[in-house]
């Protein structure tokens, strides 16, 4: 039978892998609209009808930025949608770049 202390490190051995991987996480991506300017035949968001309603709010993308920057994460991609078009996309650059995120790319 397991004792209580026994159980209770094995669990912590799980958080303890947990957050090693978690703390290898350099890389992320973050859709911010589904809005396009495009009409590209092979488009993975046709579905989406390219609907300008379904824009991230500044508030969650600036928590979502804190977020990766609590996690480490040094390089970012931003997609959509066409993320260029995204109309909080300055604040969100300032705010990444605060976080020292500065390997950022849009596709
Ligand atoms: S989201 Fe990308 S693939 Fe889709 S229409 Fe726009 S540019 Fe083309």
């Amino acid at each position: 039978m397991e004792t209580h202390d026994a159980s209770s490190r094995k669990h912590l051995d799980i958080y303890a892998d947990k957050a090693y991987n978690i703390s290898r996480i350099r890389g992320g991506w973050l859709t911010v609209n589904r809005a396009c300017n495009l009409r590209c035949g092979w488009c993975y968001q046709k579905d989406t009808e390219f609907d300008l309603e379904r824009t991230m709010p500044l508030p969650l993308a600036l928590d979502l930025a804190s977020f990766f920057g609590d996690l480490g994460v040094k390089n970012l991609c931003l997609i959509g949608g066409e993320p260029t078009i995204y109309p909080h996309l300055l604040p969100v650059l300032e705010k990444l770049s605060v976080l020292d995120i500065r390997d950022i790319r849009s596709i």
